[in-house]
């Protein structure tokens, strides 16, 4: 008999908390698991899922407008937030359902409350105490703000989902998946946004051409984009109305300020310094290659130990840690070809390395690239345009890079990552007979 209550207990719901609590289970480990606020995560609850549904709610806006290029002539439109915003949360409890009988079923104890190490084998959830053989943080990120004057009124991702009405307009801080994101979907929603980024171009870190690409794009929809504009106070007035002050001397009235300028490992309150976890500069908590912290029985994974915040990654960590604890493998996540989409308004999609990135590694790189209106634009004559490009390594004749803005980016960027994944080099995509007529063969044409 075991001297502690659980095998692993993990402190976190969300994606990788979850994953990795089911499969231990389901390995044999007995596995009790600390939830605060609501099962799955930013995920399920305040990210990924109500985020797509809220995509798929306002691109209905371009649809309608798009319909009578095909003939379809609706009756008079009218979009009802309230209903929308009801819908979602009712799927969202679903989800949280799902969840919580995913766990029961896989035996995993949920134990409602706020986790904190008292030390390396016993975690405090209010007056209880419980202690596991080995202890799982998996308790993600929270939003972060700069500390701007003002910046108390304004929201961010999280409230964005749970606001009572749409404001007529908007400024949305940021340059990341969160601000390109939202601005996209309160666009869409008929609601006037304006993108306030500090630098010259949004999206760091993803392939300058499509970063100039969706920057063309955007403003096509009716997205203001503000570059080069930092937010340096903000007036809430009598009205309610707030009067935002940029860097650049001008000033916008809106009814919603939001910030998406990062997240933040939420570590406050764990009681890490009854331990010997160690954090890095940027507050995430260190971890080897097998999740282990510098106390040896604890062990963090997804946002919380980042870099790379993306649901799948955590969900791949979470199952990698099940098998090589309780399932007797020894495997490793792979980290090299992770494809990843922004579910921009056009949305874009990544895997592998950009043209920069590929440029410093490899002496001689080819681009191949087109830039084309997808068909279902030309009856509606909508003005936007798609991008594909692959970069490849002359030498070796590898695709090192697939990149693309327009429809269904994601959908199509998630094939590409088996092909990079598997190592396909660009005679492998020439060899390749497309599917006709669709966006995603224009990987298999380009010459
Ligand atoms: P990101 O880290 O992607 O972007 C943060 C943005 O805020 C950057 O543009 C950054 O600018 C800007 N910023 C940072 N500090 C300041 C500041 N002090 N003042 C003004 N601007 C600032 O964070 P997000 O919040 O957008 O998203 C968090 C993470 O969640 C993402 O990194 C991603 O991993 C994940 N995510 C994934 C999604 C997906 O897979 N589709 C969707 C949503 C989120 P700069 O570039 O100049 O530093």
């Amino acid at each position: 008999m075991s001297q502690y209550d659980y095998d692993l207990l993990v402190i976190g719901a969300g994606s990788g908390g979850v994953r990795a609590s089911r499969f231990a289970a389901q390995f044999g480990a007995r596995v009790g698991i600390i939830e605060e606020r609501y099962l799955g995560g930013t995920c399920v609850n305040v990210g990924c899922v109500p985020k797509k549904l809220f995509v798929f709610a306002s691109h209905y806006r371009e649809t309608f407008h798009a319909a009578p290029g095909y003939g379809w002539h609706a009756g008079a439109i009218k979009f009802d937030w309230q209903e929308l915003r009801a819908n979602k949360d009712r799927e969202i409890e679903r989800l949280n359902q799902v969840y919580d009988k995913l766990l029961n079923t896989a035996g995993v104890e949920i134990i409602n409350g706020t986790g904190s190490l008292v030390d390396g084998h016993t975690v405090a959830v209010g007056e209880n105490t419980y202690t596991a053989e080995r202890i799982l943080i998996a308790v993600g990120g929270w939003p972060w703000m700069p500390e701007v004057p003002g910046v108390e009124h304004a929201i961010s991702s999280n409230e964005a989902f749970y606001l009572d009405s749409l404001p007529e307009r908007i400024v949305i801080v940021g340059g990341g998946y969160i601000a390109v994101e939202f601005a996209g979907i309160f666009n869409g929603l008929g609601v006037e946004t304006h993108l306030c980024y500090r630098g010259e171009l949004f999206l760091r870190g993803f392939d300058e051409d499509l970063r100039t690409h969706l920057a063309q794009e955007l403003p096509k929809k009716g997205i203001h984009l503000h570059f080069n504009t930092d937010i340096t106070r903000i007036e809430k007035n009598a009205d309610d109305v707030l009067t935002v002050h940029t860097d650049q001397g001008n000033t916008l009235s809106v009814g919603q300020v939001m910030y998406a300028t990062g997240r933040k490992p939420k570590t406050d309150g764990l009681g890490l310094e009854n331990t010997a976890v160690r954090l890095s500069d940027a507050g995430r908590i260190q971890v080897n290659e097998e999740f282990q912290t510098d106390e040896p029985s604890i062990y963090a994974l997804g946002d919380v130990t980042g870099p790379d915040e993306l649901t799948p990654v955590a969900l791949a960590q979470g199952m990698a840690l099940a098998r090589n604890l309780f399932g007797g493998m020894n495997e490793r996540v792979d980290y090299r070809h992770i494809p990843t989409a922004v579910f921009s308004q056009p949305p874009m999609a990544s895997c592998g390395l950009t043209e920069e990135e590929a440029r410093k590694e490899c002496v001689h790189v080819d681009i191949y690239r087109g830039a084309f209106r997808p068909m279902q634009y030309t009856l509606p004559d909508l003005d936007e345009r798609a991008l594909v490009k692959l970069i490849v390594d002359r030498d070796t004749d590898r695709v090192l890079g697939c990149h693309m803005v327009g429809p269904e980016a994601g959908e199509i960027m998630q094939g590409l990552g088996v092909a990079m994944t598997a190592g396909a080099t660009k005679a492998d995509f020439d060899r390749t007979i497309g599917i006709h007529p669709t966006l995603a063969e224009e990987f298999v044409t380009l010459r």
